[in-house]
């Protein structure tokens, strides 16, 4: 981590971690671990968790854990547990010793589940799930106890072994633990430990399990058999806190982790959910997971955020335990703050319109300097070879325009950036199209007025015999709600809002030559146009893409207003 940033803020985690090292809990230890299920790529909600986990095991010398929480074949797959270690990595994270997967621990979590039927505190129950699910009982009704509830332990084991050896098919029997069915906390009503899974392959240990553990059962006992002393997690794990609990006092095992919850982080205009991204993904609404408008840190990487960006980010949304939605402005700024200090600056014509200088000898080409970053010359500077025939942005040019536009009009002058100041005299047509200016320079302006004469305008430009042909993708938002999964309740799907041009891509762009030697992934700002990067997945094929970043100022809330 660089030093300067900013010290992270206390939060309340950090404070109870501070109190337990002085009270010497844990030997003044501190372990944490970061669980993802590889069931899909992270996304920036688990960044907040990565930076806790991780930070916090930077900040007081201890130690964070990758651990695959895997314990539901299927829908999980190693390109997932690949994309996870990757995107660790890239935020700037380094785990402790090798990954771990929960699906390593299958026999000690066994051995364990032998031992809570040993004490006649789990048994095997015959119900299938619709009646587990009756017998529940509900928020307001107690539940009513398993006719199996008391089978001998001898036939529970007998019958626990023979689950584990295959002999009866899905969902004939489960284990379960033997808690408490009245109780007012639905996680505690005999909660089910093991279930029979026959025929799936699973990522990281093939088809050597036919039962495979809960989350509930598999995450204590894995925070445990890691040593791990603080056990993070979202809010919505709060309810099964007693249960966490409850499965470390009953076996035997000398760690006990604590559990504490934090709140989600929740983004405007996105989506979050793993099963959302994976219908966005699956259902061909997005390139792919790396889709540069998702919010995944393979998209965010791609769309060109920088590790120390959403570090930032993490930083100033803290962590607290009450629910709130951040706005995706707040995102854009962190990134914006970083690449205005880091990106060099580069000419892109993005829709160009030909301009002939008339008056500018044919064969001559000058090499103008510009400087790669006005505010900070140690980035230096390159050349921008200027000669006859140039490209300037349509946008740049009206023929009739009040005296609010200051670039380019019929027989106005504008000043080209670092160079002359250029008068169109004439307008090419092509029916309606105007496809060529026909200007004229004036050699006396280069860098600098001419005494008695103002131009107000500078507008970007590139060399038309230097410049290099790019394509250009213009994101914007995925979704026009900014709460596109509340708003299924007015009836809605979130597909139903995703927004139709969050991709707009320009074909026919012109870059400065400098962009030549760009690298897969650079960061560069485009005079007037926005922050952009070079699309690293698309390196291939003649013509380079870039894709845009961020736009110079946050534009959004004022096109939001409009109804946009
Ligand atoms: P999702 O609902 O997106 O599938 P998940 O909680 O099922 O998320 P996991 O892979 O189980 O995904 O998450 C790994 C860790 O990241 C967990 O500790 C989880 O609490 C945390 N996490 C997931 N989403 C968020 C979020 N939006 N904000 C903060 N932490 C999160
Ligand atoms: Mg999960």
């Amino acid at each position: 981590m660089s030093e300067t940033e900013p010290a992270r803020p206390v939060n309340f985690i950090r404070q109870i971690i501070e109190a337990d090292i002085q009270a010497g809990k844990h030997g003044g230890r501190v372990a944490t671990r970061f669980p993802p299920e590889p069931n899909g790529y992270l996304h920036i909600g688990h960044a907040k968790s990565i930076c806790l986990n991780f930070g916090v095991a930077e900040d007081y010398r201890g130690t964070c854990n990758l651990r695959f929480d895997d314990t539901n074949p299927g829908k999980e797959d190693i390109e997932f547990v690949e994309a996870i270690q990757r995107d660790v990595q890239w935020l700037g994270f380094r785990w402790n010793g090798q990954p771990l997967f929960a699906s390593d621990y299958f026999e000690k979590l066994y051995g364990f589940a032998v031992e809570l039927i040993e004490k006649g505190r789990a048994y095997v129950c015959d119900l299938n799930a619709e009646e587990v699910r009756d017998y529940r009982g509900t928020l307001t009704e107690p539940g009513r106890d398993s006719p199996w509830r008391n089978r001998p332990v001898a036939e529970n084991l007998d019958l626990f072994a023979r689950m584990r050896a295959g002999e009866f098919p899905d969902g004939a029997r489960v284990l379960r633990a033997k808690i408490d069915m009245a109780s007012p906390n639905i996680n505690l009503r005999d909660p089910t430990l093991y279930r029979i899974r026959h025929g799936v392959t699973h990522h990281h240990i093939g088809q050597s399990w036919v039962i495979y553990p809960t989350y509930d059962y598999t995450h204590p006992i894995s925070d445990a058999l890691e040593g791990i002393t603080h056990s993070l997690c979202t809010l919505e794990f709060e309810d099964h806190r007693p249960l966490y609990d409850w499965m470390l006092d009953n076996i035997t095992i000398p760690c006990h982790p604590q559990q504490i919850e934090f709140s989600r982080l929740n983004l405007q205009y996105t989506v979050m959910s793993k099963r959302r991204l994976t219908r966005l993904v699956d259902e061909g609404f997005v390139e792919g997971w790396d889709d540069p408008r998702m919010p995944t840190i393979a998209g965010l990487r791609r769309r060109g955020y920088t590790p120390a960006s959403i570090r930032e980010f993490c930083a100033r949304i803290g962590v607290t335990r009450s629910d709130n939605i951040v706005e995706m402005g707040m995102l854009e700024d962190c990134i914006r703050g970083d690449l205005n200090e880091t990106a060099p600056r580069r000419m892109a014509v993005l829709r160009p319109l030909k301009v002939v200088i008339e008056n500018y000898p044919e064969d001559q080409v000058e090499e103008i300097e510009a400087q790669n970053h006005p505010q900070n010359p140690a980035m230096g500077a390159r050349r921008l070879p200027f000669c006859r025939e140039i490209y300037i942005d349509r946008n740049d040019f009206m023929e009739e325009a009040s005296s609010k536009f200051k670039r380019l009009v019929t027989g106005g002058e504008v000043r080209l950036r670092y160079g002359y100041v250029i008068r169109c005299d004439q307008v090419i047509r092509n029916g309606d199209e105007v496809v060529e200016l026909h200007c004229s320079y004036d050699p006396a302006t280069l860098g600098a007025d001419p005494v008695g004469r103002k131009v107000k305008g500078v507008i970007h430009w590139v060399s038309a015999r230097h410049g290099i042909r790019a394509e250009v993708r213009m994101y914007d938002r995925l979704f026009t709600h900014p709460l596109p999964d509340a708003a299924r309740e007015e009836g809605k799907e979130f597909t139903d809002f995703l927004n139709p041009d969050s991709l707009h891509t320009l074909t026919r762009s012109i870059v400065e030559p400098a962009l030549a030697e760009a690298r897969p992934g650079d960061a560069f700002q485009f005079e007037r146009e926005g922050y952009f990067c070079l699309d690293p997945a698309r390196v291939h094929g003649a013509e380079p893409v870039f894709n845009r970043t961020v736009t110079l100022r946050d534009t959004w809330a004022k096109i939001a207003g409009q109804g946009g």
